[in-house]
């Protein structure tokens, strides 16, 4: 197990849990990839590619849950290595299977994408910004530590998926001028609803979590209850004073307008990008010959992989601007100890005390959090 967490810990149960469901979907999906001439992945499926990210992205996720991992470039390079090693053995000639470079580029997509929100969803900030994301960090690990909430966002995630898949069609009908393509937008549904519903029960579990979290006062490290003494009584991390004070957070109109530029940025690069990306091509197409080919090539793909790679470009830019709006509010949090988050008065002369002080202008809790003693 990792480092410093103690056997049998939230934290520990939470991990252990995590790295039986990547063992057991990692099973399943070499068993389905290497399956004696299985239709799915043969080339014939119209949601083939779009399986084979949606399998990488998934599969990334959770190795990053198992805590065996630590950093994203050693990630993203182990599941690059696997999806090489699960295309070349296909090549097996037994296996009636062959390796197949689309395949393998929309393995790739998808790992990138899990990455890129990876990466938009790790901690922030230093300050309060910081306490705040290991608060999280604790209410998610106390909810994972139990097996049957994973049977719960198993099963919130098949029926948005169920919900979703017939809205992708839907939506494909509306918008498709030319040929309908049910398959793929059915799949698209299908993966949104179940992404859509799986974090809408996580996150109302971590917020009943943190309510809960409140009253035990669980170790930020291993979400062992506090047992009265300074120091955690399983992993020896001294308890913060400020662990669990009542300091508020911004409130949703602030957060949401720290969001407005990141979100408008994100939509206009994805405008911007498409229309550059059809200029380019349409303008170069008849003098270079590596564009002529390049989009010929494109052209030829099967239409799965075509709203593949337009999925993966709306995805990674998606994951930026998500990257930013908590980048933002992680901000504003640490400047939490200088400035009042609710009425703005300059905390600066009033001292805080132990666990944290009050607001002389609206009575608001507040607290100095690392750096943000300093700003
Ligand atoms: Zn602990
Ligand atoms: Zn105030």
């Amino acid at each position: 197990m990792a480092d410093i967490i103690p056997r049998g810990t939230p934290a520990w149960r939470a991990t252990r849990n995590a790295r039986v469901a990547f063992c057991v979907t990692a099973a399943f999906s070499a068993v389905a990839t290497h399956w004696p001439r299985l239709a799915l992945a043969a080339g014939d499926s119209p949601v083939d590619k779009l399986a084979h990210a949606s399998n990488f992205a998934f599969l990334s996720v959770l190795l990053w849950r198992t805590r065996w991992v630590r950093r994203i470039p050693v990630l993203m390079a182990l599941m690059a290595a696997w999806a090489t090693l699960d295309e070349v053995t296909q090549a097996i000639p037994v296996l009636h299977r062959h390796a197949d470079l689309d395949d393998w580029l929309a393995d790739l997509a998808g790992i990138a994408v899990a990455c890129a929100f990876v990466a938009a969803f790790r901690p922030m900030g230093h300050g309060l910004g910081a306490l705040f994301a290991r608060r999280r960090a604790c209410a998610l690990d106390g909810l994972l530590a139990n097996g049957i909430a994973w049977f719960h966002l198993a099963t919130a995630a098949a029926l948005g998926a169920a919900a979703g898949a017939p809205l992708g069609v839907l939506a494909d009908s509306w918008f498709q001028r030319k040929a309908p393509q049910p398959w793929q937008y059915g799949f698209i549904g299908a993966v949104l609803g179940a992404g859509v519903a799986a974090h809408a029960l996580l996150e109302s579990g971590i917020r009943w979590r943190m309510r809960r979290n409140f009253a035990v006062r669980p170790c930020l490290a291993c979400g062992t209850p506090h047992a009265g003494t300074a120091q955690c009584a399983a992993c020896g991390r001294v308890h913060g004073e400020i662990d669990w004070c009542d300091a508020v957070g911004l409130d949703g109109r602030e957060e949401g307008r720290l969001c407005v530029k990141p979100v408008a940025l994100g939509v206009a690069a994805v405008i911007v990008l498409n229309f550059a990306a059809i200029a380019l091509l349409t303008s170069l197409r008849l003098h270079v010959d590596a564009v002529m080919r390049f989009d010929r090539w494109f052209a030829g793909l099967p239409t799965d992989a075509r709203i593949l790679a337009d999925a993966t470009g709306v995805a990674l830019v998606g994951a930026w601007a998500l990257a930013q709006c908590r980048r933002r509010i992680a901000g504003a949090l640490d400047q939490g100890g200088a400035r009042c988050l609710r009425c703005g008065f300059d905390l600066q002369a009033t001292a805080p005390g132990e666990g944290g002080g009050r607001c002389p202008e609206c009575g608001t809790g507040f607290v100095r959090v690392g750096d943000g003693a300093r700003h």
